[in-house]
């Protein structure tokens, strides 16, 4: 019997991912659409038959990144290799014809929504046409996107992401999200536990729940009734052997009460929560339609922590919006200290085009966002440096996900996401275990597995694999 030729002969694909999570997720998507059309995944940029570059667009150096790989891309072309290039993600859905016209390497430019066509669209190249597929299709992608195959989640470990959510109706002034991922959506509760069930059944331990806005997840069930972030955290908590949930990232007034009551009552739901401000002054944040003020927050970390205690917190913050002045910029320095971060994302504004911030008179300088973001930097990281040393004595359960670098050693995640080492056989990969914070270097905690009777991993449920002691 004759093998299919895509056995015979198996193309190599190379996808390079800016960005965000969300990204991640799509880029693995891609493969999963591609592999039954003969298409590997290689990590070796030299060996592939197509090589897309999934984009991101959230400020101008991520964008502009994309053009000098496209640059290095036509290169190796004139020097005689033959791939086929493809260009995804944000860059593409926002600047389209633009790629194709700056780049003339570039064979296929596709927005995020066309994912689930990709095969139809390499085959319209592959026929000597230049595609370029921006439009924001009617059908539901994920309802043609093929489930990920056991083997392939089997071969991205036992964390994973799941998209349950994408687009963006808030409009925030700096943010093009909503031009580029387009309006809110969120997936059917069905398809979301459906592919929940297949990570977990390919090995998956910890989910975590992606979405541009992800705590605005309104996916119907059956019944057509709106299920609520919060009620499909406590449904996939329901999931033996998931032993975790995580979601990002989180806007403060979609923080539901349900919401907040799954950190209460759930176990599995991980006690550590991104919820960017931005910004420290209420003035600053009505520029940005934020649609929420300093109190407003400060107010609902209040009740997160009240619900539960040992949430630890994350953050976004945008230095040098349009119009900011030191008084404002004082204002985020202190909403810092009153929070008190376990880790910050910084970053300086940048303008992007279309929005209404590149619309505002008053830009500030480059020099003034340069300096405030280092000021900035060095009270967030001073207080990622205390949370940590603030662990050392306390007991996690831990994640083990791989072997550690040292002989003997192997290494898993925190609750809070820190990187953890500690001494312990390759046996436990795929477990929780209990283990007590010994110590802290640059980019990650030790620990040793406490094994003394009646600890018993706060979120194992019956069917995860807990090792014996
Ligand atoms: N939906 C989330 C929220 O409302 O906070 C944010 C998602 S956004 C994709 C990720 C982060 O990028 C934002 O929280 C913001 O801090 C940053 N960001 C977005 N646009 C930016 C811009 N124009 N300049 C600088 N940072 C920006
Ligand atoms: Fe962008 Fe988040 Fe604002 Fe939406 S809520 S516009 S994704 S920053």
């Amino acid at each position: 019997m004759s093998e299919p030729a895509a056995e015979l002969h198996p193309k190599k694909l190379f996808i390079k991912t800016y960005g965000c999570q969300m990204n991640v997720y799509d880029s693995d998507r891609m493969a999963d659409a591609l592999a039954p059309h003969g298409y590997e995944p290689t990590q070796v940029i030299e060996d592939a038959d197509l090589v897309v570059l999934n984009t991101c667009h959230i400020r101008e150096r991520a964008a502009e990144k994309v053009f000098s790989e496209l640059g290095r891309l036509a290169e190796m072309r004139a020097e005689g290799r033959h791939f086929t290039i493809g260009v995804a993600g944000c860059v593409a859905q926002a600047e389209g014809e633009e790629i194709a016209r700056r780049s003339k390497a570039v064979d296929l430019v596709f927005g995020p929504q066309s994912y689930h066509r990709l095969p139809d669209l390499l085959a319209r190249v592959a026929s000597g046409e230049k595609v370029v597929e921006t439009e924001f299709p009617a059908e539901d992608k994920f309802e043609h996107l093929p489930s990920p195959p056991l083997e392939a989640t089997r071969r991205r470990g036992l964390t994973a992401f799941l998209t349950v959510q994408e687009g963006c109706d808030k409009f925030c002034s700096f943010c093009v999200v909503p031009y580029t991922r387009g309006a809110e959506t969120s997936r059917p509760l069905r398809q979301v536990l459906d592919e929940a069930r297949a990570l977990v059944a390919g090995g998956v331990r910890e989910l975590t729940l992606l979405g541009q806005n992800v705590n605005a997840y309104h996916g119907a069930d059956a019944d057509g009734r709106t299920v609520g972030l919060g009620e499909l955290c406590f449904r996939l908590a329901e999931l033996p052997g998931l032993a975790r949930i995580r979601y990002t990232t989180s806007h403060p007034s979609d923080m539901s009460d349900e919401l907040i009551a799954a950190h209460r009552d759930l176990d599995k739901l991980m006690p550590y929560l991104h919820l960017p401000v931005q910004s420290g002054s209420d003035r600053i944040l009505a520029a940005m339609n934020r649609r929420h003020t300093r109190a407003d927050y400060l107010r609902l970390i209040e009740r997160i922590r009240t619900a539960r205690p040992d949430m630890a917190l994350s953050g976004d913050f945008i230095v040098g919006f349009p119009g900011e002045t030191e008084a404002d910029f004082d204002e985020t320095l202190s909403i810092v200290r009153e929070v008190g971060y376990a880790s910050a994302y910084t970053f300086k504004y940048s303008i992007r085009p279309g929005t209404p911030g590149a619309q505002m008179a008053v830009q500030v300088e480059e020099a003034v966002k340069v300096e405030r973001l280092a000021r900035l930097n060095e009270l967030v990281m001073s207080q990622t440096r205390g949370f940590a040393r603030d662990c050392v004595g306390r007991i996690f359960d831990v994640l083990i996900e791989k072997p550690g670098r040292m002989p003997g050693q192997i290494g898993g995640r925190s609750p809070y996401l820190q990187a953890v080492h500690m001494l312990g056989p390759e046996s436990l990969i795929g477990t929780l275990q209990p283990v007590e914070i010994t110590g802290v270097s640059t980019n990650s905690i030790e620990g040793k597995i406490v094994t003394h009777a009646g600890h018993k991993p706060a979120s194992v449920n019956e069917s995860t694999p807990v090792a014996a002691e």
